[in-house]
């Protein structure tokens, strides 16, 4: 079938197999050009493991140095008649090939994490190809909705402010032009919601049956992502609802913590840096700084990647000789993004901001291009004409 980009909103609803590949090998190339990384994991679960930072987690894991086994637990969509699958889907067949071919163990369980059967599936697996020893545990879930496994109940997360409405400055993305947004406060009911899909309470699911199975080896390590952001998203993120649910998340992280000492173990949280993936995308007010961010991360050559910010994870903070971390004990990948005169040189673009120096003063064309090559577009030496092949399944499947 010949595919081509078709843009909803923020979303892409088609995405093409090759181009996926591709964005997957250029991770592993990366990886590849860095030093090893002495000492890694060596039998790793990703749950998020298709798109954004849990597939960079899981190509530094197998690619990084210790060539560790990996399950990832992934919510994605095959390819069915006419329709593409998923990006994260055409990921993950090019992931699991080129473990594959690298000889490296990879399988992966689509299905909902938030379910039971699906941290059924997981445990059958370690247990019948791992012999129950699980090193590193990476949660990196971005989630719309989460049904409860116990009461049935359905969450959905909502990005709003809390305490007041919030008017502020953002782009149009179909058009390209600046827009005066007002996003009214979450109800009670929406933030406890939403601390239910994006809080702790399944990455503490997820370490409770992998400990309850005897699944969790010496040492093991349990690592969930978070953000902080400046002053600037404060009240749409970390003041807001998404950022209610982070509290929550580094909240579990001191109780998985806790209860994996017994075994030598540490529970982690990762603060990464703002970057567009398909879940971030999608958080009003997000896309208009992280233009103005990247252009000026650029411009001081500190721009990173979800891949470099993984493999700077791993190879200085998780095995590596990195051991500082802030006052609440979180590893701070954001650093840069934070840094005072990229901060301030933001704040400067942002209060210049008019539809007539958009494309000067952010980065809004590479966005553009960006985001088309998340879903497997724009690659030059792709030819989008031609025919081919989508319905492609795990080779582990
Ligand atoms: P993403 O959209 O690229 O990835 C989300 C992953 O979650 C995908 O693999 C998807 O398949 C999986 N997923 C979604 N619903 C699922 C479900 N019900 N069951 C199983 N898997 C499911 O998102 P991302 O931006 O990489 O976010 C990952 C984590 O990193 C989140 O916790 C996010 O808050 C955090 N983070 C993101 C940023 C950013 O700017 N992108 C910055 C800091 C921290």
């Amino acid at each position: 079938m010949i595919v081509q980009p078709k843009i909803r909103g923020f979303i892409c609803t088609t995405a093409h197999p090759l181009g996926c590949a591709k964005n997957v090998q250029a991770q592993i190339d990366y990886v590849r050009s860095q030093k090893p990384i002495p000492g890694g994991p060596r039998k790793v679960l990703i749950v998020g493991a298709s798109t954004g930072y849990g597939l960079s987690s899981r190509v530094v894991a197998a690619f990084g140095g210790s060539n560790a086994a990996t399950i990832g637990v992934v919510f994605e969509r095959e390819a069915e008649f006419k329709r593409t699958a998923t990006a994260g889907w055409y990921n993950t067949v090019a992931f699991e090939q080129k473990a594959k071919d690298a000889g490296l163990y990879a399988k992966t369980v689509n299905g909902d994490a938030f379910a039971s059967e699906t941290k059924q599936k997981v445990r059958e697996l370690i247990r019948q190809d791992w012999q129950g020893q699980v090193d590193l545990v990476i949660y990196s879930v971005a989630a719309p909705r989460r049904q409860h496994p116990q009461t049935g109940v359905v969450s959905k997360s909502v990005l709003k402010p809390i305490g007041a409405s919030y008017t502020g400055k953002s782009i149009d993305l179909s058009t390209d032009k600046l827009e005066t947004v007002t996003l009214p406060a979450a109800s009670p009911d929406e933030i406890n919601q939403t601390i239910a899909v994006m809080g702790g309470e399944d990455w503490q699911m997820w370490i409770d049956e992998l400990e309850k199975n005897k699944m969790l080896a010496p040492g093991v390590s349990a690592v969930a992502y978070s953000y902080i952001g400046p002053q600037l998203t404060k009240a749409i993120y970390r003041s807001g609802t998404i950022g209610k649910a982070k509290n929550h998340l580094e909240k579990t992280a001191q109780d998985i913590d806790a209860q994996l000492k017994k075994l030598g173990g540490k529970a982690l949280i990762s603060v990464n840096r703002a970057l567009i993936t398909q879940s971030s995308s999608a958080i009003p007010f997000i896309p208009l700084y992280y233009i103005v961010l990247n252009k000026i991360m650029k411009e001081k050559n500190i721009d990173e990647s979800c891949i470099q910010q993984m493999y700077r994870l791993f190879a200085g903070y998780l095995y590596g000789n990195q051991s500082s971390m802030d006052g609440n004990g979180f590893i701070r990948l954001d650093n840069l993004e934070l840094r005072e005169d990229v901060q301030r040189d933001v704040y400067a673009a942002w209060d210049k901001l008019q539809d007539s120096n958009l494309y000067s003063l952010t980065d809004l064309q590479a966005y553009h291009d960006d985001f088309l090559k998340l879903f497997g577009f724009g690659f030059p030496d792709i030819n989008y004409d031609e025919d081919v092949d989508i319905d492609l399944k795990f080779p582990s499947a």
